[in-house]
């Protein structure tokens, strides 16, 4: 048998033996089928030794030294054989009987975090996941587990069972990693979600903290000392009460497209994620972070209809960019400009296809590309002889201010090169994004 050649030539724990036969029999974890291995080997040698004398005794005395089992130990004795001397498993060294205090480590680090469910992850150093394959390879062995796997399914066991947690392979709040060689555990805390609506019912704040770039954010002159160009951002606004209510150590915020700093965010709000990385807490009262938020922005911002989601939703930001946007402008012209004259910027921006090339003044973050866009429906009403309002539905992505100057070209038609005048954007604000 194989079992019996693989201790001739190397000491192996229960654990480590068994594992080598883990898909042969059933409801035996790897330690007991090693242990039964090696009893019917002992069984097995010991019958033989009556008949057969010398040569089996041999062999029974490689179980009893490379097995370490303490049956095979007391057969020895009958034949007045010395005990085992020093021994460590060739494949684990011992790693799998000090696993106990690899348990209490992880029990310990965790008791700082609220989590529901976790996983396992093995790091083995390198040296003995090279033996294990060799001594596989030597053995030809076929219905193995690997150490890893046993590694992490023991682990997870007894985490289970000493936290009441569940084992989740998806999306689990915690991952523990584990070198059960070095004793060392290291956590991985997934993100927490909240996603929901904004507005933005002033104007002058961006939605990303935006960090004053004379200073690089140290405080200086130009920002009054703050590291900040704009005080306050919606990030920070949604972002620092959530950060608080679960002990978390850095926000990112995902919009679902952004605006102007000087656009106002109205309608039903923007759609929004908020991602807080290594939370300690995990449970959120949404209605009263709802209540918190909206409290401490003061008329600035306002946030609805929160739920906690997942990185997926973040995912379907990045998909839906050009998800359908309303906006709302008001737009003066260097002149007197006609009803017949909105009638025609009316006409031809509705349906319309608009080339963008990128706007002069984002060039320095956003490469240099010529986009296409579509208007469904332009309206306009008139403010006063030189002012109108315009109200836009188009497709995400059109930058609106260009839509209205021209850009110097750069986006074409617009509304100065409809009506052939100079038209300055003066207020902005985006009334709808997607269809609801
Ligand atoms: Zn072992
Ligand atoms: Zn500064």
């Amino acid at each position: 048998m194989v079992a019996l050649q693989m201790l001739t030539e190397h000491p192996i724990c229960d654990n480590c033996l068994g594992r080598q036969f883990a898909l042969l029999g059933h409801g035996i974890g790897n330690k007991g089928r090693g242990k039964a291995i090696k009893l019917l080997l002992t069984l097995e040698r010991h019958l033989h030794s009556y008949d057969l004398g010398e040569g089996a005794l041999d062999l029974l005395k490689n179980v009893a030294t490379n097995g370490s089992s303490e049956m095979t130990g007391n057969v020895l004795r009958l034949f007045n054989e010395p005990a085992k001397a020093e021994w460590r498993c060739f494949l684990c060294e011992g790693a799998f009987e000090r696993i106990d205090s690899t348990i209490v480590n992880a029990v310990r680090e965790l008791e700082n975090y609220e989590f529901a469910t976790f996983l396992v992850g093995v790091e083995l150093p390198l040296d003995i996941a090279e033996r294990e394959d060799e001594f596989k390879a030597r053995f030809h062995v076929t219905h193995g587990e690997s150490m890893k796997s046993q590694f992490s399914r023991n682990i997870g066991k007894q985490l289970c069972q000493t936290t009441k947690k569940e084992v989740e392979y998806l999306k689990p709040d915690v991952v523990v990693l584990v070198n059960p060689f070095l004793n060392r555990v290291r956590l991985q805390i997934n993100p927490i979600y909240v996603a929901g609506r904004y507005k933005k019912l002033v104007r002058g704040i961006s939605q990303s903290r935006w960090i004053c770039g004379k200073c690089n954010g140290k405080g200086c002159e130009v920002c009054n000392w703050t590291g900040k160009t704009y005080q306050d951002s919606v990030e920070e606004l949604i972002g620092l009460p959530l950060l608080k209510m679960v002990q978390g150590e850095e926000i990112a915020f995902h919009g679902a497209g952004r605006e102007d700093v000087d656009a106002r965010m109205l309608g039903s709000g923007r759609p929004f994620v908020l991602e807080i990385k290594q939370p300690k807490k995990r449970s959120i009262e949404l209605r009263r972070l709802e209540h918190i938020i909206n409290k401490q922005a003061d008329g600035k911002i306002e946030v609805l209809g929160l739920y906690v989601a997942d990185k997926e939703v973040v995912r379907q930001f990045k998909r839906a960019e050009s998800t359908e946007k309303t906006y709302n402008a008001v737009i003066e012209f260097d002149r007197e400009v006609s009803d017949e004259e909105l009638r025609n910027i009316e006409e031809i921006l509705s349906e319309a296809t608009i080339r963008q090339q990128t706007p002069i003044r984002v060039l320095h973050r956003r490469s240099n590309l010529t986009r296409e866009k579509y208007i469904y429906a332009a309206n306009t009403k008139r403010l006063s002889q030189n002012r109108a309002e315009i109200k836009i539905r188009c497709q995400g992505g059109l930058y609106i201010k260009e839509l209205i100057t021209g850009d110097d070209g750069r986006t074409n038609p617009s509304v100065a090169s409809i009506l052939e005048v100079k038209a300055t954007p003066l207020q902005l604000d985006v009334m709808n994004v997607g269809g609801s």
